[in-house]
């Protein structure tokens, strides 16, 4: 069949994962969405998608975006694509909401700024519910990111939508964290409560139009100062921007690229992908068990082995050996 006789439906069935991954990165949106798409339903074909994907990782820089919600995520996100993408970055941009069931277009349809960019081929951008997905974040969105990756981008900036409790966790994603702060939202307590003075990269003071932002920066390198870094590592470093206007972009977008030499002239680029890889295979690993397990727990055995335990003839350890073993 032909294209033009197809409907888009046949079409899309009918294209393999090679198909997918060679039009993904030859910079077509669709076969990206696509992918997104097969990896995040947890699809048949998830394994090949991964395995094809592989060799084509690795040249992004994932960047997180965290703060409390109101603090400018998304104005600055826009920001920064824009400002990336005067640099000629591709950009790729991924908002999940942890507290949504719905992925797709919907989520940031009214996320208007956004809008800005929707027609720039070089600049793709996807939400992703996790909620209801079993461990969450901790799968789908690692694997996002490698279509992202691997379809050329430069750049992919990370966020999270909504409630902001995943700080930490788009920190464990990301090889360049970015906190943003706010004046007049209590963010020096918040910062300290938060815990976010270990997981920040790069700290951005952002609404530096009102009152307060130079208060709110000051007390932030305070803080900074007081945390234990260790010898010659990263001194991050606070930058001050208006996302409304773009005041400041330039300059964040230079601290990006500053943190990733960095990174890449002392290792640690390194080691963090390898922290990361260790935890994707982990979560992977710890669901296929889990899986495996719900399998024997249907069994009549495990019912067996729970009566033994009841009746004194064996116990919980000596149970759980023997569940251990059939896996
Ligand atoms: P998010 O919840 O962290 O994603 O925050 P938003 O990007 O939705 O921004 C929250 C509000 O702050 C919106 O009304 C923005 O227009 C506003 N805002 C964002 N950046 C700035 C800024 O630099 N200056 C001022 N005055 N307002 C801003």
């Amino acid at each position: 069949m032909t294209p033009s006789s197809a409907t888009k439906g046949t079409r899309r069935r009918q294209l393999s994962v090679d198909d997918l991954v060679g039009r993904a990165r030859d910079g077509d949106a669709r076969a990206v969405a696509r992918l997104i798409s097969l990896v995040e339903d947890a699809s048949p074909s998830l394994r090949e998608v991964s395995a094809k994907l592989a060799p084509h990782t690795g040249n992004a820089q994932i960047v997180g975006v965290t703060g409390s919600p109101g603090v400018g995520k998304s104005t600055s996100t826009s920001a920064m694509v824009t400002a990336l993408r005067k640099t000629g970055k591709r950009v790729g941009i991924l908002a999940v909401d942890p507290s949504s069931p719905f992925s797709g277009g919907a989520l940031l349809g009214d996320r208007v700024r956004m809008q800005d960019h929707a027609t720039d081929r070089e600049v793709y951008i996807r939400s992703m519910a996790t909620r209801g997905h079993l461990g969450g974040l901790s799968w789908a969105t690692p694997q996002a990111l490698r279509v992202l990756d691997a379809a050329g981008c430069d750049i992919v900036l990370i966020e999270t939508v909504g409630v902001g409790q995943s700080e930490v966790e788009v920190a464990g994603l990301a090889d360049t964290t970015l906190v943003l702060l706010a004046p007049g939202m209590g963010d020096g307590i918040q910062a300290a409560k938060a815990g976010i003075l270990e997981i920040g990269d790069i700290y951005v003071v952002n609404k530096a139009d009102r009152d307060g932002a130079d208060q709110v920066a000051r007390d932030l390198r305070a803080m900074l100062s007081l945390a234990e870094r260790l010898e010659g590592g990263w001194r991050p470093p606070i930058v001050k921007t208006v996302a409304q206007n773009g005041d400041g972009l330039d300059k964040l977008v230079e601290a990006i690229d500053d943190h990733r030499d960095w990174m890449n002239e002392h290792g640690e680029l390194a080691v963090r992908r390898r922290r990361r890889a260790r935890d994707e295979i982990e979560a992977i690993a710890v669901t296929a068990l889990r899986e495996r397990f719900g399998d024997i727990h249907g069994d009549a055995r495990l019912d067996g082995l729970a009566d033994a335990v009841v009746a004194g003839e064996s116990d919980p350890y000596t149970a759980a050996d023997e569940v251990l073993a059939a896996l």
